[in-house]
């Protein structure tokens, strides 16, 4: 099912009109603070189907806040997000918390799926079993149906000789690949990826690229926070630079990289490069 899969407008929805995107993610005007400390500031920009975008900038700047906000792990103080025409950004309860149950079924509902860091693969479940947990228990999927379905995602992403591995028999590049299949396997319509190569030793960096190129390729929208700026110079479609909680440039990666019109923007391409 990893066919052309641009993401469509919600379910239901009149489809977009001819030659023109409807963007599948809108981030309007969202502001957030942790403890009296403003860390995303009148956060605007849109994500098209099928758009690769990467989030850039010092730590601190906010980046994986915003993700969390994109996938519902965190609330907004002010303005809203939509996937998919629905509605997902909210402001706190008065307790600040979010319902754990309800936004695991909203997420399931927009169809997001999330790569971390540190791959946070299930220890005590082979591979197999940690691609089909979410299919069967959130999605309700037939379990026999779920194996076929995983085994030809595990083939087409090379995997396939592992599937009755745990995690611990498997490199860390090995661990991040099966990582983002398993979100592939929930059939998401948007993968935000919260800085999937940054634990990963060099040398395995390139297998983990390779597979979300594949995945970029394949229509995918996508969400990266990274520091992989060549990556991002071949394959954003979009860059959004933000520093202090705010976006300080967007654009094509040409626009962001190889013409930095922002002072603060090109400080930040010449440390990394
Ligand atoms: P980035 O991903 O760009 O490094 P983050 O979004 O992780 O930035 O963090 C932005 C700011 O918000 C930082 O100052 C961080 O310390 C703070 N922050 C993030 N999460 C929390 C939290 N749960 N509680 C308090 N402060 C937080």
């Amino acid at each position: 099912f990893l066919g052309p899969a641009r993401a469509s407008a919600g379910e239901g929805e009149e489809p977009a009109a001819a030659g023109s995107r409807r963007p599948y993610v809108v981030i309007n005007k969202v502001s957030k603070s942790f403890h009296g400390t403003r860390v995303l500031r009148d956060v605007s920009f849109n994500i098209l189907p099928g758009e690769v975008v990467f989030l850039i900038g010092p730590s601190g700047s906010g980046k994986t806040t915003l993700l969390r906000t994109i996938n519902r792990l965190e609330t907004v103080d002010d303005g809203e997000i939509t996937v998919g025409g629905q509605f997902v950004g909210y402001q706190s309860s008065p307790s600040g918390t979010v319902p754990v149950r309800d936004a695991a079924r909203s997420r399931a509902r927009v169809g997001v799926g999330m790569v971390f860091q540190h791959f946070n693969l299930f220890d005590h479940m082979t591979v197999i079993e940690n691609v089909i947990e979410a299919p069967v228990r959130v999605h309700g999927a037939n379990r026999a149906q779920a194996r076929t379905d995983a085994r030809e995602l595990l083939a087409w992403a090379g995997l396939a000789e592992y599937e009755n591995h745990y995690p611990h028999q498997l490199s860390g590049g090995q661990q991040q690949r099966i990582a983002i299949i398993r979100a592939v396997a929930t059939r998401p319509k948007l993968l935000l990826f919260d800085e999937p190569t940054s634990a990963l030793d060099p040398e395995l960096v390139n297998e983990v690229l390779d597979l979300m190129r594949r995945l970029a390729e394949s229509g995918m929208t996508m969400v990266v926070v990274s520091h992989e700026i060549v990556f991002a110079r071949h394959w954003a479609d979009k860059v959004v630079f933000m520093e202090d909680g705010e976006i300080v440039q967007a654009g094509s990666p040409d626009a962001v990289f190889n013409a930095p019109d922002n002072p603060r923007t090109k400080n930040f391409v010449h440390l990394i490069e």
